[in-house]
């Protein structure tokens, strides 16, 4: 493998990865949301004590969290490890999915590994609760 093509390489893997993370977090919001019933798209992100709206360095997956010490930088109040645990499952499994499988079936198998952690955390519970 030429450099040129392993550095296009781990440039897409990294690309997928954080991709895969962002779904996770996106997931975190489906599911604090669809089971109150709330709209996906607004408000836009926001603390659930304090009202703040959530800033970039708040969206980012896992690190987010980290350079928050797991508060919101406002109120303090905890954000629960949950979610970047969701969010660094969803990256470890398109990680883990393109080392083994190459980055053609490996993003497919981690864009369904993504999809079914969504499913197993939003679509489970809302169907146990009868919605
Ligand atoms: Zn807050």
């Amino acid at each position: 493998m030429s450099s040129e093509v392993a550095i296009i390489s781990a440039s897409l893997t990294a690309y997928l990865v954080l991709v895969a993370m962002l779904v996770g977090s996106f997931i975190n919001l489906a599911a604090d949301r669809l089971p109150r019933g709330e709209s996906l798209i607004r408000p836009r992100s926001h603390c659930r004590s304090c009202g703040r709206v959530l800033d970039i360095t708040d969206l980012i997956p896992v690190a987010g969290y980290v350079l928050r010490r797991g508060r919101c930088a406002t109120c303090g109040v905890a954000i629960g490890a949950g979610s970047p645990l969701l969010e660094a499952a969803c990256g470890v499994a398109m990680l883990g999915s393109l080392v083994f499988l190459g980055l053609g079936w490996g993003a497919v198998a981690g864009a369904a590994a993504a999809a079914f952690i969504g499913l197993a955390r939003v679509g489970l519970p809302l169907v146990r609760a009868g919605r």
